[in-house]
């Protein structure tokens, strides 16, 4: 079996350089050495520790904004219920125990997730056991209905391209070959039609990052919330706008060369929120502030919910949910790295935990 380092070399070697997209393409889901296709990512034992992997309390609030914004929308009797990236479907399990007791949310909820991972289909079927789920490639294939739905940490997996400024065109940063080991190297100059509003915010030498997927997966879904209703929750760790190189590897939590052993390291790059919210507005939708993570859960009362767990608790049971709701929560630590963006129709208000 030749590695992905080989397969990789003997591409470049043959077609020439290839962009920063495919190459992270294909160390992440890569059909027999992707990333996501070959191991199990998440927990302490794995490379990186998600907020639905921290604590329960992540999507059981999660749940109930969705809900609550179900019932805003007069409660449609059949509705998708979506996760974008489900990982291990721990944050889909929480939300749906904490939606039990919504009168009619069971009944209506038609559950769908859309995951390329083939072994993380298979463990997300493991954790969601007892629910009817239906697995999707692409959002595209969702059902034309009322669409609720939950993406955490899936936009900043999507490959980026990025590109240096020069004068008034961009050279794209693109992976190659020198001496047998990948590197990165500058194309020529060109023009960018992606980017031409970058032109007045930048300077010569300045990064800049472009996520060719985002905006027709943004557009999938809020397509669908114009025409039929329905909320979209992302949570992600970016900002307004790129600006600078944000790819990062990661192994067994921490940082990693991101050309050295492709597939296998995390890789990713911060959100750039500003598209997201352009495409759902020229979907027909209205979005949320781009709002703090530990903001957003402290409006929907996660303090609250720490409580009423910490009295069932004591010893390290009750140390580590004091330390999950701080992880979660505080702005040295995911609180404010991570955003909130909601996403609605235009008519009706947003989930609760967001404002306009
Ligand atoms: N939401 C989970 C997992 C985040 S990791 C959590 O918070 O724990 C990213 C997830 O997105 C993984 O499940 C990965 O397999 C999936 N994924 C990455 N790229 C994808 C793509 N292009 N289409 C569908 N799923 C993808």
């Amino acid at each position: 079996m030749t590695s992905l380092m080989d397969q990789l070399a003997a591409r470049i070697h043959s077609d020439g350089t290839i962009s920063l997209a495919d190459y992270m393409a294909d160390c992440l889901l890569h059909p027999e050495h992707g990333y996501y296709t070959r191991q199990q990512p998440f927990g302490a034992t794995g490379d990186f520790t998600t907020a639905p992997e921290i604590s329960q309390m992540f999507g059981e609030l999660i749940g109930l904004s969705l809900a609550q914004s179900w019932l805003d929308q007069g409660a449609p009797k059949v509705f998708t219920l979506a996760e974008l990236g489900p990982g291990r479907g721990t944050l889909m399990a929480d939300l749906l125990r904490a939606t039990r007791a919504v009168p009619g949310f069971h009944a209506a909820l038609r559950l769908h997730l859309v995951e390329a991972s083939p072994s993380l289909r298979h463990t997300q079927a493991e954790t969601l056991k007892g629910y009817e789920v239906t697995w999707a490639d692409s959002i595209d294939t969702l059902p034309q209905q009322p669409l609720f739905l939950v993406a955490n940490e899936f936009f900043d997996a999507l490959p980026i391209r990025q590109f240096v400024r020069d004068g008034a065109g961009w050279r794209e940063r693109c992976v190659g070959l020198a001496e047998g080991a990948l590197c990165f190297g500058l194309g020529p100059a060109a023009p960018q039609p992606a980017l031409e509003h970058r032109l007045a915010d930048t300077k010569p030498d300045d990064l800049v990052e472009l996520c060719p997927a985002s905006p027709p997966i943004t557009a999938s879904l809020a397509q669908r919330i114009a025409q039929h209703g329905g909320a979209a929750l992302i949570i992600d760790y970016g900002d307004w706008r790129s600006l600078g190189d944000t790819l990062q590897a990661l192994k067994s939590h921490a940082p990693v060369d991101p050309l050295h052993a492709p597939g296998t390291a995390d890789l990713t790059a911060h959100v750039d929120f500003e598209v997201l919210c352009s495409v759902a507005t020229g979907a027909g939708c209205s979005h949320s502030r781009v709002t703090p993570q530990g903001v957003f859960l402290e409006r929907l009362g996660i303090t609250e919910r720490a409580r009423t767990l910490a009295n069932r608790l004591d010893g390290t049971a009750l140390d580590s949910l004091i330390a999950a709701h701080r992880r979660l929560t505080h702005p040295d630590e995911m609180g404010n790295l991570f955003k909130v963006l909601g996403i609605t129709p235009a008519t009706t208000s947003l989930p609760p935990g967001l404002t306009s």
